[in-house]
């Protein structure tokens, strides 16, 4: 069986605390898309990490993490990463590695750097981790992929016709310093030594596993409004962040996909360039930020203060529906309790029209948030395991945003920790 746990918005739901939690009942953790440009936070018993290519089951001796095909796989960063949580006695995990992954070059972080630098204020805020260029590549067919490391006559040979290419771009458009060809192969040498000992032919690995009737888990990283296709395009990312992504970028059939759980945070944050229609700003947003999540709303990665804003239905909506979600985890509920009242999106208006659906990024642009209030509870809700024992206003927004959404809100997150969760029996129908 294979459940999803992916994001509706831009990303920082609070993925990685759910899947490091449902982690405790399944057997493989997957990433399947994205590289180390994004980060989970998670909280356990071994302390605060901040994982950018692990997979977050990590920390559970019973579980294989598996870096999936569809991953830009940094190699050098995936190794200080488990070097780094070992270091801090969490156990050494059992790690695959997809043969058909490709590898983020030196040279990407380079010309992720350059090209920031050469669009100067029209950036796309890139984290500059080479993921734009990476994804380019594979795309372009001259991306490198982890199993031709093993193959000598092709890697030199491809290592002279990328370098040719890749030195035209940086002699005449960036004016920087040229790749030497054979100081990149002794690089990948040393990348194939680092990752030999994880290499697996994925998909038959799943395949195996799935007929062994194991439990898969498919972590997402971002959220649905930075999918090339369905979000906010061009500020989006450059893999797909949808579940029916996980398909492709772990290796099995679609319809093994039988729970999607889409992963709310219960108010809004962003982090990167693009239209953000219920962003606060001012006062307001830098008290949010600052009691937002586990320590304040900054960058896993980049340690960027994140935009802040309120819930938007309408965004969420969409996010969850392009996610295909059986269930939604609403997340970081905790952190509004010291609110009067509590304004929620529940609609666009554009060009004197209110929409409840979500536009194309021209449109988006235009957009100005129509929102209802509700009244805040005006109290800690940390350490409450009982739907029925949250305050009744508490009850009123999450409901008032479930109709407003129309996906089950099935679990409801109250803490950082494995153990902040309330379940609850959603009386919208399970979809699945
Ligand atoms: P991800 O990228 O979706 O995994 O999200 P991040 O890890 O970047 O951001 C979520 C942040 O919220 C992290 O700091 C988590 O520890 C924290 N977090 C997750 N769930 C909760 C919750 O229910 N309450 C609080 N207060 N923090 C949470």
């Amino acid at each position: 069986m294979v459940k999803a746990i992916v994001g509706a918005n831009w990303g920082d739901e609070g993925k990685g605390k759910i899947t490091d939690m449902m982690a405790r009942e399944a057997d493989i953790v997957i990433r399947f898309q994205g590289g180390a440009n994004a980060g989970h936070t998670i909280v356990n018993n071994y302390g605060k990490f901040a994982l950018h290519t692990l997979p977050s089951g990590v920390f559970y001796d019973h579980i294989t993490s598996v870096i999936g095909n569809g991953v830009a796989l940094n190699i050098p960063l995936l190794f200080q990463e488990i070097r780094s949580i070992v270091d801090r006695n969490v156990p050494e995990p059992r790690i695959l590695v997809s043969n058909r992954a490709q590898i983020v070059m030196p040279y990407h972080i380079l010309f992720d750097q350059y090209e920031e630098e050469r669009l100067g204020g029209k950036s796309f805020g890139s984290t500059k981790s080479g993921i734009a260029p990476f994804y380019s590549d594979k795309y372009a067919k001259i991306g490198f992929q982890v199993s031709e490391l093993f193959d000598e006559e092709i890697l030199q040979e491809k290592v002279r016709r990328v370098c040719e290419m890749k030195n035209v771009l940086l002699e005449h458009l960036y004016h920087k310093p040229l790749i030497d060809p054979d100081e990149l192969l002794a690089t990948l040498h040393e990348y194939r030594d680092m990752v030999e000992p994880y290499v697996c032919d994925v998909s038959a690995f799943l395949d195996k596993a799935l007929k062994e009737g194991k439990t898969i888990l498919l972590e997402g990283q971002l959220g649905t409004l930075k999918d090339p296709d369905h979000g906010i395009y061009p500020m989006v990312t450059s893999s797909s962040t949808l579940a029916a992504y996980g398909a492709i970028g772990a290796g099995f059939a679609p319809y093994e996909i039988s729970q999607i759980v889409t992963v709310c945070k219960a108010y809004s944050s962003a982090v990167g360039a693009g239209a953000f229609v219920s962003e606060l700003f001012g006062e307001e947003a830098e008290e949010l930020r600052r009691r937002g999540g586990d320590g304040g709303e900054y960058g896993a990665t980049t340690g960027r203060p994140r935009r802040v804003g309120w819930f938007d239905c309408v965004a969420s909506r969409y996010g969850c529906r392009l996610q295909g979600t059986t269930d939604v985890a609403f997340t970081v509920l905790d952190v509004l309790g010291y609110l009067d009242e509590i304004p929620v999106c529940v609609g666009y208006e554009i060009d004197g029209e209110v929409t409840t659906d979500f536009p194309v990024t021209s449109r988006l642009q235009k957009a100005k948030p129509v929102f209802e209030t509700l009244p805040g509870w005006k109290c800690g809700i940390r350490g409450i395991r009982k739907y029925e024992e949250l305050p009744e206003n508490c009850r009123n927004y999450i409901e008032f945003i479930e109709k407003k959404i129309g996906y089950p809100i099935t679990m409801v997150s109250n803490g950082p920790g494995r153990d902040d969760i309330i379940y609850r029996e959603s009386p919208l129908q399970p979809i699945s």
